[in-house]
């Protein structure tokens, strides 16, 4: 039976350099069983391995931007789904269906530039290097784009397939380098927030809350110039509104020093292996 409100399970739920909490990827299962994952950091391999989840299992992936914490285990997933098969889903390169992928155009190119050296082996007449990224996933078209507002590339783009819908809006990041938030949809305009990596825009966060279930936060308590995460000390000055609908992920391994702190203020934080209803914001597993 699947469940009928759209759940995430985090898999990882450490920042980029954790040993403890494993880097970035959860599972969003829609309310008609489709699996999505969001990011597919350099430990997804052995994340979904030990969740007992296959490669073969997952409908899609939603890429945020690329980092190796975010984007390092998709070589293995594109590689094991196009040669081999399993569970009964034939391998891509037998006519088996091809995962599909969300992510801003902007973010797709830098995608391809990390994925190419493995994956363009793929000949194509006298060129055997005619691989594309189309060869392992089915790269979903935006319906709609708002034009660029910050930077060259669209401000934002909004998929939907299946009972998904999804937009992925530029963040805050790495400056010059493109970073999507996610509002993942769970009702009429209302929406589950996803930061990806970002720094703290409470403005947005403020606004957006009365329409918002629930926010997953990265979060750092290194504060340093050039700030690239959510620096909890901003996050702490968010409304209570907000503080109380944030959980905290993409955390360093020094979390459980700052759990007290953070747990006053009303935030949650996040452990692999969590599962949250993203309909009521509520935490199930
Ligand atoms: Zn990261
Ligand atoms: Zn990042």
């Amino acid at each position: 039976m699947p469940p009928s409100t759209p759940t995430l399970q985090l898999f990882g739920a450490g920042g980029a350099f954790s040993r403890k909490y494993g880097t970035t990827c959860a599972m969003l299962v829609t309310p008609r069983g489709m699996r999505w994952l969001v990011d597919c950091g350099r430990q997804a391999p052995d994340q979904l391995y030990a969740a007992g989840v296959a490669w073969h299992d997952i409908d899609g992936q939603i890429v945020t931007h690329v980092h190796g914490d975010h984007v390092y285990g998709l070589e293995d997933f594109a590689f094991r789904r196009f040669y081999e098969a399993h569970g009964g889903v034939a391998s891509i390169r037998e006519g088996g269906p091809r995962p599909r992928l969300i992510a801003h155009s902007a973010v797709r190119a830098e995608l391809w530039e990390t994925l190419a050296p493995a994956l363009r082996y793929i000949p194509d007449g006298d060129d055997p290097r005619g691989g594309t990224l189309d060869h392992y996933f089915d790269v979903l078209a935006p319906r709609a784009v708002e034009g660029p507002k910050h930077n060259a590339w669209n401000h934002a783009e909004a998929f939907a397939s299946g009972d998904l819908s999804v937009r992925a809006r530029e963040c805050v990041h790495v400056p010059g380098k493109p970073s999507t938030s996610l509002e993942l949809e769970v009702g009429d305009g209302v929406f589950a927030w996803w930061s990806g990596d970002s720094t703290v825009d409470g403005r947005w966060l403020a606004k957006i809350e009365p329409r918002t279930t629930i926010f997953f936060h990265d979060c750092t308590f290194i504060d340093y110039p050039g700030q690239v995460h959510g620096a909890f000390s901003l996050l702490a000055q968010l409304p209570e509104t907000v503080r109380r609908k944030m959980v905290l992920m993409h955390h360093e391994d020094d979390i459980e020093d700052h759990r007290a702190e953070a747990e006053a203020l009303g935030f949650r934080i996040a452990m692999p292996g969590d599962v949250f209803d993203l309909a009521t914001g509520r935490r199930i597993a």
